[in-house]
């Protein structure tokens, strides 16, 4: 009797899955997670072997044709991974194990041709196109198809090779090619002995030649340098050649390293200190915690994920480092996510040059083979150390004992795009759990629902509370750059402490009482201004979401809600009327506040092209850089803008999203937000939090060298708690006022949530689907699940995407996705835990 195989078909949409047989000559190649082709219908179509079965639940199985690779493609923990998403997301586990494969990977497989030797072969029984084959294979051993094809050029060989395969003179398997590219390596240079040496040489030197001055030039430079340097930059500045690299390599002065580079607009400005310092107290308190966690892991425990909560340069990714290290020692593996990779090169530098060699970059803009060779070197564990966005999570990084997921709030983890809708951080504390890996959660404002688990839930909780800000020599470095002597307090160790950056905050409806109506108050103009008369550089900050939307006082303030749910109403130019997104209330704009009976009741909006041609009136002779979605739509362009940036070509950035950590531009010492109270009234639940993440993080830009500097807000809100505590770099406030209005209006964590959306070209249908499907919930409800609450059906907030029309429906309660998990929603969109309900 055969083998039977559970099969996970790789087509979108399929939930089901299926049982095959194993043909004679794959019994006991198939393991569980091994890629396959199987016949679906009239296809031919890729799958992923979930498990043996006794007996099959069909009378008749087809075969399994084809084995893809030897090797599985999806680990145990992976698939067990992909079937717990498939679960909690209520999403086809296809689209989940999709996730898990490199796109293309089935059309990359080679097929090898191998001559059977133990079978006599009657080269006279052959015909010519066969004897060809066989004399090549018995030339060259075993080719691959694409080799075969290369010598026989032209001929159509396909049939003839069957042919062959059916009378059992060669067998053929199908294999994946070996990975093509590796990381990109450059040899640097560094000093070989103590520098405190270098003098001593000058006694055998005696015999001032030239060649030895220059030489010992060398010598001293490397020795006032903190890295490794280039060739190339040694030359340049010392007048040596490369005859006096290799004398001074060949004495054992110096050592050739080759070490792995990532592009960088930011390389060679900033110090990237390459050996783990010695940690500061509080480092020193979190890692003790942090290391006996990895220890129970290691030792076969389980564990909880540590939420590392600490203001950004705090020293949390020394943490990552050390706990990479850590796990690493043991002869395990770690996966590092970082929010957006190109927006993170010095976080991506640091893991490179501690840990050379061993480190694997996942971005986007990888092509599909570099992307497949990335995941094949995983697989093999040439990759210890992945760092990457939330898809780096989906690797075959196997015998895993650390994830670190940085600035865990960060919106980029949550697949909100296409199926499956996952949200990254949970599914990076499931592949923890899954995999027997510590997981480690670093933010300086991390999301609510998170520091809730850390201070009432399960999670375990260490909080970092000082600046460390800089490591001393990277002060030191930027000091000699700009010229200063250093006027730096010396923290703990190697540490500078440069304390926080002030923060001001300016209330807009003055300004327009004093009669400047300028989208620039004064105190901001004046800022940019003494920016400019120093040479030094200005960060303007302006939250892109929900701009020009709702409609507001400018005299007092008063922003228009709906009276049933308190949400800020939307503006829709197309009615010129008012809709809360929430219940569907509708109201005209008035023409009077009703608050202050002011007649200036305006909507809210400035985009970063009108802030720039502000910029260029108020200072003609300024240049301003726009970093925004519209001028990063090129490939590279986060590399070019921010390049010029630290390169002093602009003097002013406009910026939407630059929001990257450990961006260390030491010439900025100035942040303005041009509006703070942007975002802040969307109607979703989760607007307070982000504009207060947001304008934390700006916050933090400013002030990183020995120039010190300050952070200018504006706002037409100076009261609101989002606003106030940001100013003060103060979480703690800022959670315990959110956590109240969460509780009351009943929002995560105090209820789950679930979005369901439908998109039609046709308004009519758009809103007709979605009352049928709000009627048949109701009646769900009523039936399975009374505790769960209905809001909806309304036009989402976003109301037309793409032409088409959106409506959505929100569930809350207890646990609303249960009621829907047998059900099948197939032109909804079923959004569980939704991040954003816009
Ligand atoms: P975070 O990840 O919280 O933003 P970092 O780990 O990047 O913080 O630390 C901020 C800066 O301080 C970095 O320049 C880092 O090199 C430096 N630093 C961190 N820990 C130490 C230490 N123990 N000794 C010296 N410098 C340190």
């Amino acid at each position: 009797m055969p083998s039977f195989v559970e099969v996970a078909v790789n087509l979108p949409q399929i939930s089901e899955t299926y049982h095959y047989h194993l043909p004679d000559e794959l019994e006991g190649h198939v393991q569980v997670g091994s890629l396959v082709i199987v016949p679906f219908g009239h296809q031919r179509v890729q799958g992923v072997i979930l498990g043996f079965v006794q007996i099959p639940e069909v009378a008749q199985t087809r075969p399994v044709e084809e084995l893809l690779d030897e090797k599985p493609a999806l680990t145990p923990s992976q698939l067990a991974l992909a079937q717990w998403m498939a679960e909690e997301t209520l999403s086809p586990l296809g689209t989940c194990i999709g996730l898990m494969l490199p796109p293309g990977l089935g059309q990359r497989t080679d097929t090898l041709v191998s001559l059977n030797r133990d079978e006599e072969i009657d080269q006279n029984a052959l015909a010519p196109l066969e004897k060809r084959i066989v004399r090549l294979l018995q030339q060259r051993g075993d080719l691959r198809a694409r080799q075969i094809d290369a010598h026989l050029r032209h001929v159509t060989w396909r049939g003839t090779l069957k042919k062959l395969s059916r009378a059992g003179i060669v067998s053929t398997r199908s294999v994946l090619p070996e990975p093509r590219v590796g990381p990109k390596m450059v040899r640097k240079v560094a000093l070989a002995i103590p520098p405190d040496n270098i003098p001593l040489l000058e006694v055998p030197l005696s015999r001032v030649e030239r060649v030895h001055v220059r030489r010992l030039g060398v010598l001293t430079f490397l020795a006032n340098q903190s890295g490794l340097m280039k060739p190339g930059e040694i030359y340049i500045q010392t007048g040596a050649n490369y005859g006096d690299l290799k004398a001074l390599e060949a004495t054992n002065l110096i050592e050739y390293r080759r070490v792995q580079v990532w592009r960088d607009p930011l390389a060679d400005r900033t110090f990237i200190p390459k050996d783990f310092p010695q940690l500061t107290r509080d480092q020193t308190h979190a890692w003790h915690q942090i290391a006996a966690r990895i220890a129970d892991s290691l030792g076969g425990q389980a564990t909880q994920p540590i939420l590392l909560h600490g203001v950004t340069g705090s020293g949390k990714t020394e943490l990552y480092l050390r706990a990479v290290k850590t796990v690493l020692e043991a002869g395990r593996r770690a996966i590092i996510l970082v929010p957006e990779i190109s927006l993170t090169p010095q976080t991506v530098q640091r893991f490179l040059s501690r840990f050379p060699g061993k480190v694997g970059v996942v971005h986007s803009q990888l092509s599909e083979g570099e992307r497949y060779d990335t995941w094949r070197r995983v697989r093999r564990g040439e990759l210890p150390v992945l760092i990457g966005p939330r898809s780096a999570l989906f690797m075959p990084q196997e015998n895993l004992g650390l994830i670190v997921v940085d600035e865990c709030h960060h919106d980029s983890y949550d697949q909100q795009e296409s199926q499956p809708y996952y949200r990254g951080v949970k599914t990076a504390v499931a592949s923890a759990r899954l995999s027997g890996a510590v997981i480690l959660l670093g933010s300086a404002t991390p999301r609510v629902t998170q520091y809730y688990q850390a201070v009432h839930g399960s999670w375990t909780h260490i909080e970092l509370p000082r600046r460390i800000l800089a490591h001393r020599d990277a002060i030191a470095l930027h000091a000699q750059r700009l010229g200063m002597s250093l006027p730096v307090k010396a923290g703990e160790g190697q540490t500078a402490d440069l304390g926080l950056p002030e923060v001001s905050v300016v209330d807009m409806r003055q300004e327009l009482q004093a009669g400047n109506r300028s989208i620039l108050s004064r105190e901001l103009h004046a800022a940019i201004e003494e920016v400019l008369e120093r040479g030094q550089q200005a960060i303007l900050f302006l939250n892109r979401r929900g701009s020009a939307t709702y409609i507001f006082c400018r005299d007092c303030g008063y922003v228009v809600r709906c009276p049933r749910d308190d949400k800020p109403l939307t503006y829709h130019r197309s009615e010129n009327g008012l809709l809360c997104h929430t219940c569907g209330y509708r109201r005209q704009v008035p023409v009077t506040c009703p608050q202050c009976g002011g007649r200036r009741i305006r909507q809210l909006g400035t985009g970063t092209e009108k802030v720039e041609q502000v910029l260029h009136e108020l200072f003609p002779r300024a240049k301003s850089l726009r970093w925004d979605a519209e001028t990063t739509r090129k490939k590279g362009a986060h590399q070019r803008i921010l390049g010029s940036f630290s390169h002093q070509e602009a003097d002013i950035l406009i910026g939407t999203q630059m929001l990257a950590k450990g961006l260390d531009l030491p010439l900025v010492t100035l942040v303005g937000v041009i509006l703070a109270d942007i975002g802040l009234n969307l109607p979703d639940f989760r607007a307070t939090e982000r504009t207060f993440q947001v304008l934390t993080q700006v916050a933090g830009r400013a002030g990183r060298s020995p120039l010190g500097g300050r952070v200018v807000l504006q706002t037409y809100m100076p009261g609101h708690y989002a606003i106030s505590a940001a100013a003060r770099h103060d979480f703690n406030a800022f959670y315990q006022q959110e956590m109240v209005y969460r509780r009351d209006l009943g929002y995560p964590p105090f209820t789950c949530l679930v979005r369901l959306e439908y998109r039609h070209y046709d308004a009519a249908k758009a809103e007709d689907s979605a009352r049928r499907m709000a009627e048949q919930l109701s009646a769900l409800i009523d039936e399975v699940s009374p505790q769960t609450e209905m809001i909806g059906p309304v036009p989402c907030f976003f109301s037309r995407l793409s032409g088409q029309y959106r409506w959505q429906i929100i569930l809350r309660g207890p646990n609303p996705a249960d009621m829907l998990r047998a059900l099948r929603f197939p032109d909804w969109i079923v959004e569980v835990d939704p991040s954003s309900l816009l």
